[in-house]
């Protein structure tokens, strides 16, 4: 039996940001990984195809923070981001394309193929996203306030949060609101009139979720994904060289050097509980380690429905955690190939601008409608959605030459099926995701030399993810900010002494952001 300051339960990107600030403000700190190698949802493995680095579940970045990145010296430990340009690829069935990315000039060009109207209008929607996230995206990195038992602390931070808002005006606060609440389609709808702009724009407002863009909420899904940056450029996504994982391993590296010990293979059993306060965990293997403060990155159902006792709960807090929807519908199929996908709509084995961003297989957003309409009755889609990326393109370290490695993420993909069981699922379904993917790339079924199937029972198997939501309990409105995991609960201390929650169960959510970690080191430290 050991003792330490702090015990995080999980090695997950969260969890290995709130280490490595513990570590670096003198604490001892331990982190428990029940896997093979830290990192959760954000990891490169070695062990999928042989000579190949996959980034198994995320596989681009642009939200993780900044100031994480600087007060943690990520550089230094390897992190490096690789950009995009450009940064998507919509291919149609009628052999016409579109390209997206961080040059204004060409977007107009793009755009301007499709809808003179649209390629105007486009730099002004960019322009208001970019206003809303001025307003919302420090709400990221601060602590909610508490609703339900304001102190007066909680009053200034509401009064704090209030005012970038107001100072949006009238129609900013509306265009602001609607954006934090309403369906992503109506706002597309009302900028845009070509359907292949607006199926592009859409896929980030369904991605990880089990919703259609004609629902209330999904705009939020949309405007998370645009509160990032990469290497200081608003909005843009990219990859992190040598696969996600090395982002995870970068944060451990800064926690070990300031000696944080972090163990693999060590999955927590149960959370101690005594007189009321938290007193360590409790391993598989039978060993127990000691400590006043345990932070959870694992989900709020795991940490709270799996690792504790119901009777070490208040019994209101136990419901809410219960009520935390966990729908989920998106696969991962990740492939090695032999050669790029040679699309019709733009030919070419050698590596172009179609191979270097996201490549879109969704033509318009009743595309994304009609995919979904088979997942709300408990069916895979039809024909799904398609996000697809071949990082090997520009990071040469993970796939052999002239060989490659290319993510598919897919919606939707129900995790409760109204028929049959995934097992049953799984391998039809990748093979109908590469038969519509053949139709825009004829080459792609005799380029596959390898693939990884992870449907959301995967997920949940594998990475722990609960109902294999991505986020850690899905992003809507009722389940965030001040809301998340529970009301009144969501300044990461639970309502247990000594027990924090540091994972994307917590605010903000899930993405490879850190800001959970980093808020919740802010909160055991009292250093906000
Ligand atoms: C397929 C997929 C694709 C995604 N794509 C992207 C993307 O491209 N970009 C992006 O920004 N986000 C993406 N996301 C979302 C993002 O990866 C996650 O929201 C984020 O990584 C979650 O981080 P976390 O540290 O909060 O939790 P996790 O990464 O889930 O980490 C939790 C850790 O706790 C460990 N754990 C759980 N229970 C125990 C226990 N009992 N004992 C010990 N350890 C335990 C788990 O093994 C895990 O390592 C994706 C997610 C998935 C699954």
């Amino acid at each position: 039996m050991r003792h330490h300051d702090a015990i995080i339960i999980g090695g997950g990107h969260n969890g290995l940001v709130t280490a490595a600030y513990l570590a670096r403000a003198g604490k001892r700190v331990l982190v428990l990984e029940r896997r093979h190698l830290v990192g959760g949802a954000c990891v490169t493995e070695t062990d999928v195809f042989d000579g190949f680095r996959v980034s198994t579940a995320a596989y681009v970045n642009s939200l993780f923070r900044k100031e994480i990145i600087r007060d943690l010296d990520l550089p230094k430990h390897g992190f490096r981001m690789l950009e995009r340009n450009p940064s998507s690829f919509t291919p149609l069935p009628d052999g016409r394309h579109l390209f997206l990315g961080p040059d204004a000039r060409q977007n107009l060009e793009e755009i301007g193929k499709f809808s003179t109207k649209d390629a105007e209008a486009y730099p002004k929607y960019e322009a208001m996203l970019e206003r809303v996230a001025l307003a919302l995206e420090p709400l990221l990195t601060t602590r909610p306030p508490n609703l339900l038992r304001p102190s007066l602390g909680d009053l200034w931070r509401a009064w704090k949060i209030a005012t970038p808002f107001q100072k949006l005006g009238t129609d900013g606060m509306a265009e602001a609101v609607e954006m934090l609440t309403g369906p992503a389609r109506v706002i597309l709808d009302r900028w845009f009139e070509s359907e292949v702009l607006k199926g592009t724009l859409a896929t980030d407002a369904v991605i990880g979720a089990m919703a259609a863009p004609s629902m209330p909420g999904t705009a939020y899904v949309l405007f998370h994904h645009v509160m990032g940056e990469t290497n200081g450029k608003r909005g843009v996504w990219g990859y992190v060289q040598g696969g996600m994982g090395s982002l995870s391993e970068a944060i451990a590296s800064s926690a070990k050097a300031h000696g944080a010990e972090i163990r693999v293979n060590a999955r927590v059993k149960a959370i101690i509980v005594k007189k009321g306060r938290v007193a360590g965990v409790a391993l598989e293997d039978g060993t127990e380690h000691l400590a006043p403060i345990v932070a959870s990155n694992a989900d709020p159902h795991v940490t709270f429905e799996k690792l504790m006792a119901p009777s070490d709960l208040p019994a209101d807090f136990l419901e809410a955690i219960r009520r935390i929807r966990y729908d989920s519908a998106s696969l991962k199929m990740n492939l090695a190939l032999s050669e790029l996908p040679d699309f019709s709509a733009l030919p070419g084995l050698a590596a172009g601008p179609q191979h270097r961003g996201t490549i879109h297989i969704c033509p318009d957003q009743d595309s994304i409608e009609r995919a979904y309409d088979d997942a709300k009755y408990g069916k895979p889609s039809a024909e799904p959605i398609l996000e697809c990326t071949i990082p090997s393109v520009v990071d040469d370290s993970l796939a052999p030459k002239g060989r490659h490695v290319m993510s598919m993420f897919i919606q939707y993909a129900p995790y409760k099926l109204a028929q049959g069981t995934w097992d049953e699922m799984r391998e039809p379904f990748a093979d109908r995701c590469l038969e519509l993917l053949g139709r825009y790339a004829p080459n792609i079924r005799k380029a596959v030399i390898g693939r990884q199937v992870l449907t959301p029972v995967d997920m949940e198997r594998i990475y722990g993810l609960t109902g294999g939501n991505i986020f850690h309990g899905s992003m809507h409105l009722n389940q965030l900010f001040p809301m998340r995991p529970a009301p009144g609960w969501a300044s990461y201390r639970m309502p247990v002494k000594g027990l924090y929650l540091c994972g994307s169960g917590s605010h903000p959510g899930g993405g490879v952001i850190g800001a959970a970690g980093w808020n919740a080191a802010r909160e055991i430290l009292g250093t906000w």
